[in-house]
C-alpha cells in the first residue's frame, strides 16, 4: 500500500521528501515459475528521505516473499576478507573474545575471518542475555533488511558486551548516487545510509563511531565500527572524517542531491529499451546474465519481454525454471545460454562481468560479446 505520510523507520519523525518514485514493481525476491502466467502482485517502489536524520529508506510497507539466496559473486567475499584485514590492522577490534554474527538474506560471514583473530562464534541471539560479545557483526548487509530500523539498531548494540565493538557495513548512499544506482532501490531494502546518517543512528542507541573504512566493493561499502559513548572509545577522527566529509560534500543528506536519482531513472531504462530494439532490427539475439533483484525494476521500467531479450542466464539453482518478475523472459541456465550462441550478452550487475566471462569462454569463441549493463550505466 501507499503510505500517504511516512514516519521515519529510525528516528519516527514525519518531516521529509520522496527523492525516488519507481512505481509499481513486483517482487525483486520472487522469482515466479515460468508456467505462472501472471499477472505479478505489484507494490510501490519509493525512497523517502528523513528531513530530521537523514536516513534514505523505503516509503512503503511491502510484504515480500522471503528471497531466493542466489550464488555470491567472489567480489564479495574478497572485500569480506579485505575488511577484516583492514580493521585488525588499525586495531579496531577488541583482543578476541566471543563475536556475534547478525544474519543476512544475502548470506556470506566474518565469523571464519575473525576465527583468526582471535574470535569464538556465539549465537546473536542469545549474545545479550549471556552478558554480550566482545565483537558484534552486521557486515553482510544485514540490517539493511529490518522494517523498524530503531529497534534493529537497539538489538544490535544490546549485543555488544562492556568495552566491546558493533560492526556495522552497507552500501553507501554516496555510492548509489553518484554512481546512478537508481536500482539498488528495492522492495524488502528498507534502509539506505549514507554514513553520517548511520553516525547519527547509532548516537541515538548510545553508540560513538571509533573508526570508518571505505572499500570499493558496489561502488562505496562502509564499515563502521563504534563502541559505547558511555565507555569513551578512542575515536580515529582522521579515518571518520576521511569518509563522512565527501558525502556531506555530496549532499547526501539533502533531498536535492539524492533526488538526482530520479534523473537517471529514464535515461537508463530507455537507452536499454532502444539498444534491444536496434539490435532485433539488425536480427542480433541479446541474452542477459545474472537474475539478480537489482534487474527486476529495470527490466520492468524498459518495458521488456522475451521479444527484445530471449532469457537471462543465472548459475543459482533455486532460479531455474523460473521467469524475471513481472515479464514473460525465462530464466535460462548458463549451459543454455551457450547453445543459444547469443550475439550479446547483457551483465546486470558488474561485479560478475569477469567471472561469466572467465567460466563460460563459449560465449566469445562463438562470436559473442559481454556487456557491463549494471547498475549506474
Ligand atoms: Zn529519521
Amino acid at each position: 500500500m501507499v503510505i500517504a505520510s511516512p514516519a521515519c523507520r529510525s528516528c519516527h519523525r514525519t518531516d521529509g521528501d520522496i527523492v525516488l518514485d519507481l512505481g509499481a514493481q513486483p517482487s525483486s525476491e520472487l522469482f515466479p515459475k515460468i508456467d505462472d502466467p501472471g499477472p505479478d502482485e505489484l507494490y510501490p517502489l519509493r525512497m523517502w528521505l528523513c528531513a530530521n536524520c537523514g536516513l534514505a529508506q523505503l516509503a512503503d510497507d511491502a510484504d515480500v516473499p522471503e528471497e531466493v539466496v542466489g550464488s555470491e559473486p567472489a567480489a564479495l567475499t574478497a572485500q569480506r576478507a579485505d575488511a577484516v584485514r583492514e580493521l585488525a590492522a588499525a586495531g579496531a577490534f577488541p583482543a578476541g573474545g566471543r563475536a556475534a554474527e547478525f544474519p543476512s538474506p544475502h548470506g556470506g560471514s566474518w565469523l571464519p575471518l575473525l576465527a583468526d583473530h582471535g574470535f569464538t562464534a556465539t549465537p546473536y541471539a542469545a549474545a545479550a542475555e549471556q552478558g554480550g560479545a566482545e565483537l558484534v557483526v552486521d557486515g553482510c548487509f544485514g540490517v539493511m533488511h529490518e522494517p523498524d530500523q530503531d529497534a534493529a539498531l537497539r538489538e544490535r548494540a544490546a549485543a555488544v558486551a562492556p568495552g566491546g565493538r558493533l560492526v556495522v557495513q552497507f552500501h553507501s548512499l554516496h555510492a548509489i548516487v553518484s554512481g546512478a544506482q537508481w536500482n539498488a532501490l528495492r522492495l524488502g531494502h528498507y534502509a539506505y545510509y549514507s554514513t553520517p546518517a548511520m553516525i547519527t543512528m547509532l548516537e541515538r542507541v548510545g553508540f560513538t563511531v571509533a573508526t570508518a573504512r571505505r572499500f570499493p566493493l558496489y561502488g562505496g561499502t562502509v564499515a563502521l565500527v563504534a563502541g559505547r559513548t558511555s565507555e569513551s572509545p578512542a575515536v580515529d577522527a582522521a579515518a571518520v572524517d576521511a569518509v563522512v566529509a565527501p558525502e556531506l560534500a555530496a549532499g547526501m543528506l539533502r533531498r536535492s542531491a539524492v533526488g538526482a536519482l530520479q534523473h537517471s531513472v529514464q535515461r537508463t531504462a530507455g537507452s536499454l529499451r532502444e539498444m534491444l530494439v536496434a539490435q532485433r532490427a539488425a536480427g542480433r539475439r541479446v541474452y542477459g546474465y545474472a537474475a539478480a533483484s537489482r534487474a527486476v525494476s529495470l527490466l520492468r521500467l524498459a518495458d521488456l519481454d522475451a521479444g527484445l531479450l530471449a532469457g537471462v542466464a543465472d548459475a543459482s539453482p533455486g532460479k531455474q525454471d523460473r521467469r524475471m518478475p513481472g515479464t514473460d523472459i525465462p530464466i535460462i541456465t548458463p549451459q543454455e545460454l551457450v547453445a543459444a550462441q547469443p550475439d550479446v550478452v547483457l551483465v546486470f550487475v558488474s561485479e560478475l562481468v569477469g567471472e561469466a566471462r572467465a567460466a563460460l569462454p563459449e560465449i566469445e569463441r562463438h562470436g559473442g560479446t559481454w556487456v557491463d549493463a549494471g547498475a549506474g550505466r
